[in-house]
């Protein structure tokens, strides 16, 4: 890697270089999760050691502006008194019980009265269990096998679902991992984002098989794309006409567009929905709710089998509670607007000053910036950036304090603890990195 596609002399990263080698030698790729192995941007990973609002502080001392917030969970900012607070208090009362507690309902009841399609709820310990779960019942419900989902779109690691899952290969039911066998994905067939014809024409031929269409309201996993409103109009109606019910992934956008989600920003009524990330606020938990008369099937109101030990674990469930309490009294969705908006503002100013081809999408606080010239609105478009380029502008921020998401396709983050401020010093240290690009 050159000197610009692993950081250079601005700061200093030793120890984080240390860490990051001794982790090679303990977990595959020294990591537990591929997002975080800078796959997309070259050199190492940094390594973290506290954070605090807006800012992540590596393990040699250096200070970020943080704009992956745990890849969306922390839209408070981190380390919220109020969630702080909610979490040593619920340690100190129990960390597992493996039986019924109180702030299983109120999280529930949260979850029901914030998210406008959800009548009855289950919680899990992931958005990959989630999304998983949702699959099954659906499947329990119809009778039927078939699954739709559309290339680029990312549901977690679940095996009839890691197919086209931002990945280029479009191909009817081939998976995109060794370990996922043919049969598995033999039922999952691949539509395209925004493209109502081919949706039509994958029921014209299949839709008397289909359970469900899973999809992402906004797609924060092939970098930020925007939904068509026809589009979402006719999931709704196809699935309907078809009796397929609507599995709405909204783990990255649950209570992060908007406090009901995508669904209430765009009146989308989805028959199931999923959630993670923000429900935990920064904790372990996975939602899936949606039509009472669906999640009944769900053993052991139903036959549906879905379980887990940790699930409504008090700790994890303080912390969501809190979150979303937090988010229902001082809803910060008007200023995230603002900062936004003025990030996305500064940042085509200065890209198109510094002569650099580019194009930003955003909803609310999610927001991607492509080095391209094509608008994204499906994979094939939005696999079109330059990713080099990508690579040194991340790289470029990161020498200056500011960390951004480490993949050109996946969406940056903003929480409510970031200042206009912030906002502005990352204008300028974009501006500076644009001018080294071009
Ligand atoms: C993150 C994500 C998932 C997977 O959630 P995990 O908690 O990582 O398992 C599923 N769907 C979408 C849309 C996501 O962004």
């Amino acid at each position: 890697m050159s000197s610009t596609a692993s950081g250079n002399a601005r700061m200093n990263r030793e120890k984080s270089q240390q860490i990051f080698a001794k982790a090679k030698q303990l977990m595959p790729g020294g990591v537990n999760s591929p997002a975080r192995a800078f796959g997309g941007v070259g050199g190492d990973p940094i390594v973290f050691d506290r954070a605090e609002g807006a800012y992540l502080y590596d393990v040699d001392g250096n200070k970020y502006i943080d704009y992956i917030g745990s890849w969306g969970p922390m839209i408070l900012g981190h380390r919220h008194p109020r969630v702080v607070d909610a979490v040593k208090r619920a340690a100190d009362r129990a960390f597992s019980f493996g039986a019924p507690s109180v702030g299983e309902n109120i999280l529930a009841q949260l979850i029901i009265d914030l998210v406008p399609s959800i009548e009855m709820v289950r919680l899990v310990n992931s958005g990959t269990e989630a999304t998983m779960s949702a699959i099954r019942v659906a499947r329990g419900f119809t009778g039927r096998a078939g699954i739709v989902k559309f290339a680029g779109n990312y549901h977690g690691h679940v095996d009839s679902l890691l197919v086209a899952a931002g990945s280029a290969a479009a191909t009817l039911g081939v998976p995109n991992s060794p370990g996922v066998t043919p049969g598995t994905t033999q039922d999952t067939h691949i539509g395209r984002y925004n493209d109502v014809p081919h949706l039509e024409q994958l029921f014209a031929q299949h839709g008397s098989e289909i359970a469900a269409v899973i999809f992402e309201p906004v797609v924060g996993n092939m970098g930020c794309v925007i939904p068509s409103p026809e589009f979402l109009r006719s999931l709704r109606e196809i699935t309907r006409k078809h009796g397929a019910l609507l599995i709405c992934d909204e783990v990255m956008t649950g209570f992060r567009v908007s406090i009901g989600g995508a669904q209430q920003l765009y009146g989308i009524e989805p028959d199931l929905t999923t959630l993670g990330k923000i429900v935990g606020g920064g904790m372990p938990i996975g939602a899936y709710g949606g039509r009472a008369d669906v999640m009944k099937h769900v053993l052991p109101a139903g036959k549906v089998f879905q379980a887990g030990t940790l699930s409504g674990n008090p700790i994890a469930t303080a912390a969501g509670i809190a979150t979303l309490e937090q988010l229902r009294e001082t809803p910060p969705y008007e200023y995230l607007e603002k900062i936004s908006a003025q990030l996305e503002a500064g940042l085509a100013r200065e890209a198109t000053q510094a002569n650099i081809p580019h194009v930003i999408t955003r909803v609310g606080s999610m927001l991607t910036l492509f080095f391209s010239s094509v608008r994204p609105q499906d994979w094939e478009t939005a696999s079109q950036s330059n990713t080099a380029r990508y690579a040194s502008y991340f790289w470029g921020l990161a020498d200056r304090g500011i960390y951004m998401p480490c993949s050109q396709y996946e969406a940056l983050f903003i929480s409510a603890a970031h200042t206009p401020e912030d906002i502005e010093a990352t204008i300028r240290s974009a501006a500076e990195v644009f001018k080294t690009l071009a």
